[in-house]
């Protein structure tokens, strides 16, 4: 390692969800607090973290990647590696020879003692979202308000990495977002594998739509949004808040994993899909405004041609503007792991590329309405076009992703876009004088 006083170059590799993202936030904390500083450039680190993620195969094949190049470096300079995240044992174990240090992200805080023989911080290392997260964006942040599930999905690592569902206390969450309005944050992101579920596990807490209501109170321009949301406990109160809030996103991400009743069965996912378009047309009628998205998981264990059909059908009476389409994977020590993966891999993609199809059109449809509308858009990104000008990247209130032309200082703001196209995926339109 570098020698004392001199400050030690850092690099993240973040896998998977939000929720690792949000993690990763804290490991920099961790990491910062004791001299570390991040280098985007890989070669340069004398650490590496890995905030890995076991629910994809995919993400668990790029550590792998990784590993050779890393043990290539080592021959050459001194490197410390090290494994966290949303891992399952089996891929632990597996990995684990392969790194220096191997630590439950809930044990984090004891990064330091562990590198470098400092104290443990006792507090943070039982309550690791306690830890003040290290933000790159000045305008969006995710809030963490539990972690871990207690459903059991039978394809599902979340429950076998990160534990049982526990939540934060309200009044920190609360206090935490006033904290980030005031500094001018612009969207709250609100996560949780089961946000409605939040509150359940505790005795006295508010429950999650008592806490999006107490939230929704604070005073700001902002966007509130959550992630995600299980079917099986979609309550009324939330389908009436879904209408009737001042801050929340007009977007619910509701996934349906499946468009079958014996898929779903077999995914222990506890609903129909009766159950399921029952819901969603209750909260198109609560908010007729609202955009749908979902995740579906195809090539599950034995689908068959009619129940992947099944989906199809499904999928066109939805009208899901949005999907995250997964090919299934089997993930060690899950039920499902026990079954045969008997769907071909071109069958899967094939699967993948029809129900894209179906959402592309559905998509395009939900995106045209908003030609000739001014759509308030948060810019989060750019592109340098000339000395002056910069394609802005950005999103709207419906999670549509809004391109347009402008000054680099919009980075960050609300503007108003006049939407010109509309595609897929997106709009594009003419930015509004600032
Ligand atoms: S609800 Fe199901 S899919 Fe979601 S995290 Fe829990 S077990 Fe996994």
């Amino acid at each position: 390692m570098p020698k004392k006083n001199k400050s030690i170059k850092y690099y993240l590799m973040v896998l998977g969800c939000q929720m690792n993202e949000a993690d990763a936030q804290r490991v920099s904390t961790v990491l910062e607090k004791n001299n570390c500083i991040l280098t985007m450039n890989e070669p340069d680190a004398d650490l590496i973290a890995v905030v890995a993620c076991s629910v994809r195969q995919s993400a668990i094949d790029r550590v792998y990647g990784k590993i050779r190049i890393w043990q290539k470096i080592k021959k050459k300079k001194e490197l410390i590696t090290v494994l966290t995240g949303c891992v399952l044992p089996s891929d632990r174990k597996k990995l684990s020879p392969f790194f220096d240090y191997v630590l439950d992200i809930t044990a984090i805080s004891q990064l330091p003692q562990l590198l470098w023989q400092k104290p443990i911080d006792r507090q943070g290392a039982n309550e690791y979202l306690e830890i003040e997260p290290l933000l790159s964006s000045d305008f969006q942040v995710y809030i963490p308000i539990m972690t871990g599930c207690n459903n059991f999905c039978t394809y599902c690592a979340v429950p076998h990495t990160r534990g049982r569902e526990k939540s934060r206390a309200s009044k920190q969450i609360i206090q935490e977002i006033k904290k980030y309005i005031q500094q001018g944050y612009k969207e709250i992101t609100l996560l949780g594998q089961n946000v409605n579920s939040y509150g359940l596990d505790q005795k006295k807490e508010l429950n999650f739509v008592q806490l999006l209501k107490k939230i929704d109170l604070i005073t700001g321009d902002f966007w509130l949004r959550f992630m995600t949301s299980h079917p099986k406990d979609l309550s009324p109160e939330l389908i009436h808040f879904i209408g009737h809030s001042k801050h929340l996103c007009p977007n619910l991400h509701l996934p349906i994993q499946s468009g079958d009743d014996q898929v779903l069965k077999k995914m222990n996912r506890q609903y129909t899909v009766k159950k399921y378009l029952s819901l969603i047309k209750k909260v198109r009628q609560s908010n007729p405004n609202l955009s749908v998205s979902t995740d579906t998981i195809v090539g599950f264990p034995g689908e068959t041609k009619k129940q992947f059909q099944n989906t199809v059908k499904t999928y066109r009476q939805a009208k899901f503007d949005m999907a995250y389409i997964a090919r299934y994977s089997p993930r060690p020590g899950t039920v499902a792991a026990l079954w045969a993966d008997d769907v071909t891999k071109q069958e899967k993609r094939s699967r993948e590329l029809r129900l894209s199809n179906v959402v592309e059109k559905a998509g395009l449809k939900f995106n045209q309405r908003f030609i000739g509308q001014q759509v308030k858009t948060l810019i989060k990104n750019c592109k340098k076009i000339d000395s002056h000008q910069y394609k802005l990247i950005g999103k709207s209130a419906h999670d549509k992703t809004v391109k347009t032309i402008g000054p680099k200082k919009l980075v960050g703001q609300f503007v108003d876009i006049q939407i010109v196209e509309a595609t897929p995926f997106g709009l594009s339109g003419k930015l509004k004088a600032v």
